[in-house]
């Protein structure tokens, strides 16, 4: 298990390089590291076969692989890349050559292709090029094999087991370079609709109170009232009395206190009843589905009391502030805007005749 680690942690090792495609070098490093798997059963192949040219032959590509693979710590993927190309296309190359057109490693060129159209980096047109080269190259591999006879040609045994050996390579080598990469996508798509909900919640909410904002406001009535179009309910605009004494005398900060114990406190008391935001400044509003005008302002008289009565510190000075509440019921023929208009005229209204009162 502990190797097992340690080789998941040498493939993921980042190299040093900036702009680089952390899922393409892990793409390439692994391709490395199964196809010096494959050269190890392809060398017990040829023991067992006793063929011992051909496995002379692999040695050279056992160290190639195992360069090519620590090269990918040094260079740039793209180049790797190449490096990679070559050395598995000059080996399959070079089995055809020997074996013959049956020993079927020339589809070693297909995870090729698949590596290639994966990776972010590169243009189309390089990608196409890139997979004309790969027909061209098997197409002339194929009329290569019609016309030569196979340097060293096998019985039908030793061409089951290559087969067998190349086939499993072939499959295992394109289902996990098919895996890295779908993993990467779906790990990438997970990451933007987190970031996407995150950037949803700042957008619509107040950063001081934590309430929702009026924009998140607007848009929840307006879906409410869409979707129940014969419901009643009442809205309410509620600004704080002289609030800029407040400012004056005891500072911003203890303003912004203020607003924010405030919002806890329309947050605990609208809980379940109604919906609540920051209007913008020290005006708060207040949507209060499935209430006629006299349930909400039994409601909205409770909660002006609780706001009047609720400590306000100034270090440890404690003080109290009141509100002005302008209240209006839905008339099931204004619109939105029209109703919060009302509902500050109402409020307006309130503010000229003595504050600290809800206005309905
Ligand atoms: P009125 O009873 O007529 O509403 O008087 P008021 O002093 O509350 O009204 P005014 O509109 O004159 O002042 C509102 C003040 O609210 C002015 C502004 O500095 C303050 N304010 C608005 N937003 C914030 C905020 O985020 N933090 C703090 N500390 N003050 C704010
Ligand atoms: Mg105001
Ligand atoms: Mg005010």
């Amino acid at each position: 298990m502990d190797y097992i680690k340690k080789f998941i942690q040498l493939i993921n090792r980042d190299i040093n390089q900036e702009n680089e495609s952390k899922t393409f070098t892990v793409v390439l490093r692994s391709s490395y590291c199964m196809m010096l798997l494959y050269l190890f059963f392809y060398l017990n192949y040829c023991m067992i076969y006793q063929l011992h040219s051909s496995a002379m032959r692999s040695i050279p590509w056992v160290f190639l692989m195992c360069a090519g693979f620590f090269l990918t710590y040094r260079i740039r993927s793209r180049y790797s890349f190449i490096i990679y190309t070559v050395l598995l296309l000059a080996w399959a190359i070079l089995s055809v050559y020997v074996y013959g057109w049956d020993c079927g490693t020339q589809h070693f060129m297909i995870p090729l292709l698949i590596m290639c159209f994966f990776s972010v980096k590169g243009s189309a047109p390089s990608k196409f090029a890139y997979m004309i080269m790969l027909i061209v190259l098997r197409l002339y591999l194929y009329t290569f094999c019609q016309t030569h006879t196979p340097l060293t040609p096998l019985t039908p045994d030793g061409s089951r087991s290559l087969q067998i050996l190349n086939t499993t390579f072939l499959f295992t080598h394109m289902g996990i370079v098919c895996l890295i990469f779908s993993t990467a996508v779906q790990e990438s798509e997970r990451k933007l609709l987190q970031y996407n909900q995150k950037l949803q919640t700042l957008a619509s909410t107040d950063p001081l109170t934590g309430l929702p904002n009026r924009r998140y406001m607007l848009d929840l009535m307006e879906k409410h009232i869409a979707s129940n179009p014969s419901h009643n309910f009442c809205i309410a605009l509620g600004d704080i009395d002289l609030f800029k004494n407040v400012n004056d005398t005891r500072g911003h900060n203890c303003g912004d206190e203020v607003l924010k114990s405030l919002g806890e406190l329309f947050r605990e008391s609208t809980k379940g009843k109604g919906y609540v935001c920051r209007w913008g400044g020290e005006e708060f509003f207040f949507f209060l589905p499935n209430m006629n005008l006299d349930m909400a302002s039994v409601f909205m008289s409770d909660l002006n009391v609780a706001v009047s009565k609720r400590n306000m510190y100034d270090g440890m000075e404690k003080f109290h502030i009141t509100m002005t509440f302008g209240l209006e019921e839905n008339d099931f023929r204004s619109g939105i805007t029209e109703l919060i208009h009302k509902a500050d005229d109402k409020l307006y209204y309130g503010k000229n005749h003595g504050r600290n009162q809800i206005v309905f």
